[in-house]
């Protein structure tokens, strides 16, 4: 401390605040003192003003409530950048309102080699089934392509078939279909793996690093001004990583990154224990405290919505889903990973994935007798109760997003699932109870991400876009003084931080967030209002409302 501020370091004292620290040693104070990027004193205004000295600037926080910097805990920053930079068409109710959006967001980006959107909604299309001819009425000289609101089919126009290469003779993908009409000739719309082989994998080979970049910058900042400090990404790539690198040189990088390398299940175990060597390399070059790689990620499963989760017991429609990775694929790969020191990271959302995922890390600390290596399962929709006593037993992180939750989104999930596995769905508190270490985080892009709202479903179970609508499982809740804590001190313990970030304490980095109103002091409601005023990393500020 006393180096520091012979260095020169700028110090300050803020004061008259209402803490919330996420520190169990001391949850609240009304003080902290800041010295280069560093916390290094809290308490009262007095005692900080004191530790301080004279040479500190004194800051009157007014009362206002102050947090520690939000740790999403289950990001995917490029996508979430990329996804921000096209037009939303979530709220457009019918097809002219699309067309006007797309017009004018063409008219902003002139030299954009894609017209890109997303998030339209089948009940603003007539009969459900988009077509090329709509978009072409408004923009014919460029490709235009937008996603639909469940990212599993892709609309586009003319100009935009005729750049993907879709003509009559393109047959469909196994597992996808190009609509037609009656002539076999393409309509525009493309459904599942037509969507994702034929478009996506097109638009990922035609975007450059500079765009790279130009989607990085946009996820900075709206993380920033969000109140989100630093992220753990769960799909880190070359093309995300060589990024993000860049950023940190340029010295933008104003959210920190500890990022998962995505693991593929193409290939043999050989294959597989490569991109581990992969990742056991990258993780040994990026260790800063902007930057770092911790670990590896597995897709277990898919999702609920579309039966592709792995379940013990059929769907409502009678089918079953095998996992992506079964316990013989998993087993080797996560011991070697474990062997090499990372994390691992397994998505893993019905009950059958969650008890493989429990499964291969038992396994894994056995084999190598292992522990502490901090292990985590992303989503556990729906989980045995027999697994639940587990996580806390294998000191396995259990990573939710309570967006995912939100009553308005839940009709097809609980129908798939049907009852009485529904009635356990997302179980944030029955684990927590049982003694897991609970991290949240929203996944996005797959939905918003701002903490605040996050926070609401949390801790109402309600739904931020229709509080109306009754709560989803509200026994589920969880204290929004403890859910604060796992969108913090604990997100940030389950990558290693905790000796750095996400709490407001002597030794931690100066990352954290003014709001208001207090939300702590408030009805859960106040949530969905309260406004982020400034943020600050590393002690300088990266976001300040107006
Ligand atoms: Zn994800």
């Amino acid at each position: 401390m006393q180096q520091m501020s012979n260095n020169g370091a700028v110090s300050k004292a803020y004061v008259n605040g209402t803490i919330f620290t996420a520190d169990p040693n001391r949850v609240w104070a009304h003080a902290f003192g800041v010295r280069g990027n560093q916390i290094v004193a809290v308490g009262s205004d007095d005692e900080v003003i004191a530790e301080m000295g004279s040479d500190a600037e004194v800051c009157d926080l007014n009362a206002t409530l102050v947090t520690p910097g939000f740790v999403d805990g289950h990001f995917h920053l490029l996508m979430t950048g990329e996804a921000q930079l096209r037009v939303d068409l979530v709220h457009a109710k019918n097809v002219a309102e699309i067309q006007t959006l797309v017009k004018a967001h063409a008219e902003r980006h002139p030299h954009a080699p894609w017209v890109l959107g997303k998030s339209w909604l089948f009940e603003a299309i007539p009969g459900q089934t988009p077509t090329a001819t709509m978009l072409d009425e408004v923009v014919a000289d460029r490709p235009v392509l937008l996603d639909a609101n469940d990212y599993h089919s892709a609309w586009v126009n003319t100009a935009g078939l005729r750049a993907l290469g879709v003509t009559a003779e393109t047959a469909d993908p196994a597992g996808g279909r190009i609509d037609r009409d009656e002539n076999g000739h393409a309509t525009g719309f493309l459904e599942e793996t037509a969507a994702d082989q034929i478009a996506w994998a097109h638009l990922e080979h035609i975007t450059d690093d500079s765009q790279r970049l130009d989607h990085l910058r946009a996820a900075i900042e709206g993380l920033n001004s969000s109140g989100i400090t630093s992220v753990i990404d769960m799909g880190l790539n070359a093309a995300a990583l060589r990024a993000m690198v860049v950023a940190e040189s340029e010295g933008w990088l104003d959210v920190r990154v500890v990022g998962h390398w995505l693991m593929s299940r193409e290939g043999s175990t050989d294959d597989h224990l490569a991109q581990v060597a992969e990742a056991a390399r990258l993780f040994k070059e990026h260790q800063s405290e902007r930057l770092r790689v911790t670990g590896i990620k597995f897709i277990v499963d898919g999702v609920i919505d579309g039966c592709t989760a792995h379940v013990k017991e059929p769907y409502a429609n009678g089918t079953l889903a095998a996992p992506i990775w079964d316990y013989g694929a998993l087993a080797p790969v996560v011991a070697a990973a474990d062997a090499a020191g990372l994390q691992c990271a397994l998505h893993a959302i019905g009950d059958a994935a969650v008890k493989t995922a429990l499964d291969v890390i038992e396994n894994a600390s056995r084999v190598n007798e292992s522990s502490g290596r901090r292990h985590r399962i992303e989503h556990i929709e729906y989980l045995d109760e027999a697994d639940v006593p587990r996580f806390a037993q294998l000191g396995v992180t259990a990573s939710m997003q309570p967006v995912h939750c939100d009553p308005a989104i839940q009709a097809n999930w609980r129908q798939m699932l049907g009852e009485p596995r529904a009635a356990r769905g997302y179980p944030s508190r029955e684990l927590v109870d049982a003694g897991a270490r609970v991290v949240l985080g929203t996944d996005a892009p797959t939905a918003p991400y701002a903490p605040l709202p996050n926070l609401f479903i949390a801790t109402t179970r309600r739904s931020a876009f229709d509080p109306s609508l009754p709560a989803n499982v509200p026994e589920f809740s969880l204290p929004l003084d403890d859910a604060i804590g796992y969108a913090t001190a604990n997100a940030a313990w389950s990558c290693f931080a905790e000796g750095d970030r996400g709490r407001i304490a002597p030794g931690m980095l100066a990352d954290f967030v003014l709001m208001e109103p207090d939300v702590l002091a408030s009805d859960p409601e106040v949530l969905l209002r309260a406004k982020i005023l400034l943020t600050v990393v590393d002690g300088v500020q990266v976001y300040r409302a107006e």
